[in-house]
């Protein structure tokens, strides 16, 4: 069995970025990459999307960027703009297609199924595969999204919507999301905080069409395309080996708060990048501790207070929308943090914290 100087395995977003940011930067010249994913072939199956607050290597996979938004409750409606920070979707069959396309050029690097394939005794490994077994009771994010078009003009793509908390909360936190690519053309998501072990709440195709007909008033329109998943919202913990470190979601590249992991890929991808000389006895690249203290807290006042979630983040946006970004994104200061601390409801949260 062949050895390998490294050696990626799952190649999904984490994966595959960090062995297309080595290679683009000639890390991977004399060295050789192993990747093992088991997946018979790459199709489009997720829809990353982020405020852009540093350039990435997928512009050209973006399928659409957005300057302004929306965040609803039941009563109100508030609207922001974003255009230093612009939303981005990135459409992950072009990011796949893109990366693979340039990988496949260089003989330095491998493709396999199984990790017994090679002798991975003596490769340094990036391992993102989670281990979320028997973690059913903890918090998730698990949504559905359908891309939908209609037969008319009905969206107006300039402006997507973050957050709409008016629809059925079930004791839990649920909002819908809309990303409109053009005006006959959006992708919807039915979202929940929630644990994973209530079957009930997975009715999302009955949540998607009541949604579509009752709150939007569509009755007409083809999907395209659908995508459904579920991200951790607590921390794996996996422990650095001697000669393996955990990479992407399994490596708690995940903010707790809001599920975003793909920037947070990219800066651990260029962080490796950068220190990939002395990989082993680097420290590992995290999200930097204070945004896992807040978002804790955050998420044990969302178990208590399910009901009050949507006037909660929707108070987040009460502070400029550059703050709530820079918060959300994990690039605010001192100031913008104690901005977004103060807006929020002080005896629920220090009821969590003592
Ligand atoms: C549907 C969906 C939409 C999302 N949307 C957003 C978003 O809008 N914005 C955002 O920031 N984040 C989003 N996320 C969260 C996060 O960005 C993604 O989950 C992202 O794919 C995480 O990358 P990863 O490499 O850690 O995991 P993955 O992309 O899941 O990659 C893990 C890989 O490991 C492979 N694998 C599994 N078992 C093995 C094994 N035994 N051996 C080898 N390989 C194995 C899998 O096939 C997979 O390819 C979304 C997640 C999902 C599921």
């Amino acid at each position: 069995m062949k050895e390998f100087d490294y050696i990626i395995i799952g190649g999904g977003c984490a994966g595959l970025s960090l062995a297309y940011e080595l290679e683009i930067f000639d890390k991977l010249k004399d060295k050789t990459l192993a990747i093992i994913e088991p997946r018979d072939d790459y199709k489009r199956d997720k829809t990353w999307s982020f405020w852009k607050v540093f350039s990435h290597n997928f512009e050209d996979c973006v399928k659409k960027s957005w300057d302004n938004f929306t965040i609803n409750t039941p009563n109100k409606t508030k609207y922001l703009e974003c255009p230093t920070t612009p939303y981005q979707a990135i459409d992950s069959g072009l990011f796949y297609e893109k990366i693979l396309s340039r990988l496949r050029l260089n003989k330095n690097i491998h493709f396999f199924k199984n990790i017994n394939e090679v002798d991975a005794t003596t490769a340094f490994k990036f391992n993102s595969v989670p281990k979320i077994e028997n973690k059913q009771s903890e918090l998730w994010q698990h949504f559905c999204g359908v891309e939908i078009e209609t037969d008319k003009d009905f969206f107006d793509d300039e402006i997507f919507n973050l957050m709409d908390f008016a629809c059925d909360q079930r004791n839990k936190v649920h909002f819908f999301y809309t990303l409109p690519f053009t005006k006959r053309n959006a992708l919807i998501e039915t979202t929940w905080i929630s644990d994973l072990n209530d079957e009930k709440l997975k009715d999302y195709d009955k949540q998607i069409d009541d949604y579509l007909s009752k709150h939007l008033n569509i009755r007409n329109c083809r999907v395209n395309y659908k995508e459904t998943g579920a991200i951790p919202l607590f921390r794996q913990n996996n422990k650095k080996k001697l000669n393996e470190i955990y990479i992407g979601a399994a490596g708690d590249m995940t903010r707790l708060s809001t599920g975003y992991t793909f920037l947070n890929i990219q800066e651990q991808s260029r962080y490796i990048r950068e220190n990939i000389e002395n990989i082993k006895n680097v420290n590992l690249y995290k999200i930097q501790s204070k945004y896992d203290f807040l978002d804790k807290i955050l998420l044990k006042v969302l178990k208590n207070n399910s009901a009050e979630m949507g006037n909660i983040f929707f108070k987040v946006f009460d502070s400029k929308s550059k703050t709530a970004i820079n918060f959300l994104s994990n690039k605010s200061n001192f100031f913008e943090d104690l901005e977004i601390i103060l807006k929020m409801p002080k005896w629920k949260f220090l009821k969590e914290i003592i």
